[in-house]
């Protein structure tokens, strides 16, 4: 008894000095969004994909998903999929991970530390899977709602030790295998020192709008779009993740060496970013612009037959919970107990060819080295 009393004190004391403050957010009366209903048609088939998409929610994990179901009526495209999975996403060095080493981690198939971009443990460059698979003749290319040398875009093309130097990551790009990206934005391009700007203008197309039917020809495109084009959905962007996802699956299909397939990456990134400043309707709506991404790319897995299309996060934010809500009238609310990331693993859905191949439980590093084994035919 005495124990418990002197354990209960204790608690009480430490209690405050770890514990934030829990921050509460709702949404109210959210226009409702359809969901795509898949054919199931080539869902967990066992041939080899073609093409892969894996699409990270920065930041999402079942609570944000659950906020933006909710939110619609308990709809979303991505809880229409069958094949689950969950994705631990610890880093080499941290407890809790950073995007960056989780972007690297799915990028390069390796864990490393906490601000790394495309390196590993000893600051070597790790290939990546646009690089890998390169080899093969497939080609790659990103879609973000963040700046392109955001660490989740950034682990797809770069190699620094630090997510920060944006200028270096900048002048990787060139260098890269991308033939395709679409990322914020035209601003923070021209701020980069000329000599960057030059190097990637040699290698891509660079423009503002994906307009001009001319753009879908040219080798390599990259499209910029305005800080606010790119920016928050709260604050004006409108249709930019699903348009860009579906512009660069058509894309890279169309410049496909031989039929020889593609990878794409997409994120929707805001979601995290939502998150760490604790807004919960900001997320929301960030979560059903990601859905409309998703739906892209299912709804195009369906009309190929050769798409394995693979829904995940780099890590959850936030420390969300959610335990009010009204479908029908598309509300809900949570509670956010942290303004950084939390280490809870995150969910996973697969959908099409060798989807089985991503149930169970595994480490994000599993899901990058499945991935580049699925497409070099390992
Ligand atoms: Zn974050």
């Amino acid at each position: 008894m005495k124990k418990t009393i002197l354990l209960t004190l204790a608690l009480a004391v430490a209690m405050p000095l770890g514990a934030q403050t829990i921050v509460n957010g709702s949404i109210k009366s959210v226009p409702r969004q359809g969901s795509y209903q898949p054919t199931f048609k080539s869902d967990g088939a066992n041939k080899k994909p073609l093409n892969i998409i894996l699409m990270i929610g920065d930041g999402t994990g079942l609570a944000q998903i659950a906020s933006g179901y909710f939110a619609n009526n308990n709809q979303l495209t991505v809880m229409n999929l069958k094949h689950l999975g969950l994705v631990t996403t610890r880093s080499a060095t941290d407890f809790t991970t950073d995007s960056a080493a989780s972007g690297t981690a799915y990028a390069c198939g390796i864990k490393t530390f906490n601000y790394a971009i495309g390196v590993d443990l000893a600051k070597n460059p790790a290939p990546n899977i646009p690089e890998i698979v390169a080899k093969k003749g497939i080609v790659s290319g990103v879609v973000s709602t963040d700046a392109l040398d955001g660490a989740t875009p950034a682990a797809f093309f770069a190699h620094q030790p630090n997510r920060g130097m944006a200028n270096e990551i900048w002048a990787d790009l060139p260098e890269s295998e991308l033939i395709f990206f679409a990322a914020g934005d035209k601003e923070r391009f021209e701020s980069r020192p000329d000599s960057t700007q030059k190097a990637v203008k040699e290698v891509f197309t660079v423009v503002d709008n994906l307009n001009d039917p001319a753009y879908a020809k040219v080798a390599r495109l990259g499209y910029l779009p305005t800080k606010v084009e790119a920016g928050y959905i709260v604050d004006g962007r409108t249709d930019f993740l699903p348009k860009s996802a579906r512009y660069a699956m058509d894309f890279l299909k169309d410049h496909s060496n031989r039929k020889k397939g593609f990878f794409l990456m997409v994120e929707g990134a805001r979601i995290d970013k939502a998150c760490h400043a604790n807004q919960f309707e900001s997320m929301v709506k960030e979560m059903l612009d990601f859905d409309k991404a998703i739906a892209e790319a299912i709804k195009f897995a369906d009309e190929d037959g050769n798409t394995l299309v693979i829904i995940s996060a780099d890590h959850e934010t936030g420390g969300l919970a959610v335990a009010e809500g009204n479908p029908a009238r598309g509300e809900a609310s949570g509670n956010y107990v942290y303004t950084w990331h939390s280490a809870i693993p995150v969910p996973l859905f697969a959908y099409g060819p060798h989807a089985q191949d991503f149930m169970g439980v595994q480490g994000n590093e599993e899901v990058g080295q499945k991935i580049i084994n699925l497409l070099t035919g390992k």
